[in-house]
């Protein structure tokens, strides 16, 4: 899921970091793209245009146009507002001060309820020792007791069914007896599905709520009916005031926005995802974990969060004038690794780069902290005339310079040589080019 969206979305923020300074028609044409991004990838037209105001609103309120790197801040922008949209924080299951804890599963036919009553009792099993019960609720068609009995063999958790003659409310009747007499912690009722929302069906869901009183309704809906999913949520939710949501088929070939969607639209959290179909594909759902995979930022925002902290402000604006207008010298240089020695270790810095955790080169990147107090004795011993213009050091001045820091020659050398370099692939950052950073570094 989110392929696409992901990649329009990349793509439009690799053009606005392409801009040393965004405008507001700059901002304007970027929110043009998230907003047809977002109504490509499914979401909820109402839900998109809200999005795009808040964020619109901020940016322009925040005054961060006139501010260090706007488009680094447009991005995070929308990624808060991508978890805002998602739900904040994540939802865990209601438990019940008292055994049992009673979940009830409901959805449209074919969503994923009885796979995920399966996946949940699992879960519930492997993380808390628990000792789930199934009941068996759906009687329409004797497949589907089959297959919640075949699913508590291949868990290995009990299943509770009468078969298909004797009424569902009977039956979880029935079934809570039976936990009651086993003092089993959790269960599970699942219902019946049908292609669409129906009054008779509504009715029998209402009935079984009146009855089991459940700690939890969980609607199941099918991540893949993309629009779909969100009215059905709409519908399930006026009928049965459900407590949360399973989006099921993630995996699949979605488009994502229901996921975007159904927490504004419903007022309800999503608490986990399905993404397969085995019985170990559930997960608890994080909405700044979606937010990234999203983004396709991987951990580079805790990356800008990281840089922002602890960069003091007006000397990193400096230097990014520095950069781009590729007038940095090694002045700047010795600032800049005081900076990141700040920071803590480079390596874990380098790692939060999309790309960069499993690149070659860091494995051969030597930060060792006496490295940068050798790098910076090299460029003390450097004549002010050769530190603010690196083109002049011939031989014999390198010579002298290593003499001056104690460094040998090919050290010296080599640290002016990877100035260059990383002078090089700073100014090609600063131009938003990514990608010719990572050709500079392989080698
Ligand atoms: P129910 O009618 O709501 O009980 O739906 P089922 O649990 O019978 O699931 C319908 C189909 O969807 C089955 O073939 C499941 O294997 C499949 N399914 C359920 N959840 C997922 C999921 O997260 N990913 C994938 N790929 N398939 C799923
Ligand atoms: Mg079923």
């Amino acid at each position: 899921a989110f392929e696409g969206l992901t990649e329009r979305l990349q793509k439009t923020f690799t053009n606005l970091r392409k801009k040393g300074k965004v405008t507001e028609a700059d901002l304007r044409d970027t929110m043009r793209e998230i907003r047809l991004a977002l109504l490509e990838a499914d979401v909820n037209f109402k839900v998109v245009k809200q999005f795009v105001k808040t964020v619109r609103d901020q940016a322009i309120g925040s005054d961060i146009l006139e501010g260090l790197n706007p488009a680094q801040q447009i991005v995070k922008l929308v990624n808060d507002e991508l978890v805002k949209m998602m739900g904040e924080e994540d939802a865990p299951l209601n438990k019940s001060p008292k055994i049992p804890t009673i979940i009830m599963m409901a959805g449209l036919q074919g969503a994923g309820k009885t796979t995920t009553t399966g996946k949940l009792a699992l879960k519930l099993k492997n993380e808390q020792k628990a000792r789930p019960l199934l009941i068996a609720a759906d009687v329409y068609r004797p497949a589907a007791i089959d297959q919640l009995v075949q699913v508590g063999q291949q868990i290995d958790v009990p299943v509770y069914e009468e078969g298909t003659d004797v009424s569902p409310v009977d039956i979880v009747r029935h079934g809570l007896a039976q936990a009651a007499e086993n003092k089993n912690d959790y269960v599970f009722i699942d219902t019946a599905g049908r292609l669409q929302i129906d009054e008779k069906l509504m009715q029998e869901l209402a009935d079984i709520k009146a009855l089991a009183q459940p700690n939890e309704i969980l609607l199941v809906v099918d991540a893949m009916t993309g629009q779909n999913a969100v009215n059905t949520a709409e519908g399930f939710n006026e009928k049965l005031d459900i407590t949360g949501v399973v989006l099921t088929k993630l995996d699949g070939d979605t488009r994502g926005g229901a996921a975007l969607s159904i927490r504004s639209v419903t007022g309800k959290p999503i608490k986990f995802v399905g993404q397969g179909e085995k019985m170990e594909d559930l997960d608890v759902f994080h909405p700044d974990r979606m937010a990234s995979r999203i983004l396709g930022m991987g951990d580079m925002l805790t990356l800008i969060e990281k840089t922002q902290k602890d960069f003091d402000e007006k000397q990193a604006a400096e230097m990014t004038q520095k950069i781009r207008e590729n007038t940095f010298d090694f002045n700047d240089f010795v600032d800049q690794l005081t900076q990141v020695q700040n920071m803590g270790p480079l390596e874990d810095v380098m790692k939060m780069i999309p790309g960069m955790a499993n690149n070659p080169m860091m494995k051969n990147m030597n930060v060792d902290p006496k490295d940068i107090e050798h790098t910076k004795a090299i460029v003390y011993s450097m004549t002010n005339a050769e530190r603010e213009d690196p083109d002049i050091l011939n031989p014999s001045r390198r010579r002298r310079i290593a003499a001056g820091s104690g460094r040998p020659v090919v050290e010296v050398n080599r640290m002016i040589k990877q100035f260059n370099q990383m002078k090089k692939m700073m100014n090609q950052m600063s131009k938003g080019n990514f990608a010719g950073m990572e050709g500079l570094m392989g080698n």
